[in-house]
């Protein structure tokens, strides 16, 4: 056809996709639920590949829960998913705090919600008072510039004080009635005062890439990355050298996909993951 040349192809066989792979890493709003609301077919697609033997691994950015957290949600949702299977950025803040060594009597300033305030404190990191060796910052909704102001005091006054950042999503969907500003919104506001660039831990770095494929065991190449957002989850299994498929049950339309403007182009594209128990080949 004319359009999209180089383009994703549209999932036609799907025993054939899982089959080529032993993992997959499944981002979590948009692909398994929407809000609190659980996605069509998910249970029943998750049973699927589980009995086929497959790895399966859930990855968010969003930064609001600990992973302990997103357990209770999975099992309020009727998912039996295990909390070591699950990677929240907030988790990956305080894993890659661990990852470096960082000081345990240094300090570490947190501009976010409870999940990564408990992931720091499992990890046993401080947080709050005393010198400050990292600034970590994640969606806020309680947010102000008395936060910005000390968050950029850490930075420029401590020496070697770390900036980083759980994910620099654009928009999220707190409710499905608009857009909402997200955790890029307050990373950009310290980007803004520090003129410093953060560490990313979140999609699509390859922080958890790197820690999950290592943790597992895994080759990368062996994953098929799934998810709704191209500048995350996508560009996230695409830098991780996986295989990658995006659904359209998110925030990503076919007409987005498949726009000149878009130069992220998956492997696969599909309406949504329990397409995986109706694809035959032809
Ligand atoms: N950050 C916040 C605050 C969110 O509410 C969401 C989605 O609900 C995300 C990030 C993106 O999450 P995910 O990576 O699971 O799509
Ligand atoms: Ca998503």
């Amino acid at each position: 056809s004319v359009m999209a040349a180089a383009g994703a192809a549209k999932l036609e066989d799907a025993d054939a996709l899982i089959d080529s792979v032993e993992t997959f890493i499944f981002d979590c709003d948009g692909v398994i639920w929407k809000g609190d609301k659980l996605i069509d077919g998910v249970p029943e697609t998750l049973d699927l590949l589980r009995s086929k033997g497959k790895r399966l691994v859930f990855v968010t950015n969003n930064s609001t829960k600990s992973r302990k957290q997103y357990g209770k949600k999975f099992e309020t949702l009727g998912l039996s998913v295990d909390e070591e299977e699950i990677f929240a950025s907030s988790f990956a803040a305080a894993a890659y705090l661990q990852s470096i060594d960082f000081p345990k009597d240094k300090k570490v300033y947190v501009i976010g919600e409870e999940g990564i305030l408990k992931e720091l404190e499992l990890a046993g990191f401080q947080y709050l008072g005393g010198p400050v060796g990292a600034v970590v910052v994640g969606f806020d909704r309680y947010f102000n510039y008395y936060k910005v102001q000390y968050g950029t005091l850490c930075i420029r006054e401590n020496p070697g004080c770390l900036f980083i950042a759980t994910n620099r999503d654009a928009v999220t969907h707190l409710t499905d009635a608009q857009e909402w500003a997200g955790g890029g919104s307050m990373v950009g506001a310290i980007l803004g005062s520090t003129k410093q660039e953060p560490l990313v831990v979140g999609k699509p770095s390859t922080f958890m890439m790197d820690y999950l494929a290592k943790k597992f065991g895994i080759t990368t190449s062996q994953i098929c990355m799934v998810g709704d957002r191209l500048d995350t989850d996508i560009l996230f299994g695409q830098n991780g050298g996986c295989k990658t498929l995006l659904v359209l049950s998110g925030v990503t339309s076919l007409q987005t996909l498949q726009s000149p403007d878009n130069s992220i182009q998956p492997d696969f594209y599909t309406n949504q993951i329990s397409d995986f128990l109706t694809l035959k080949a032809a």
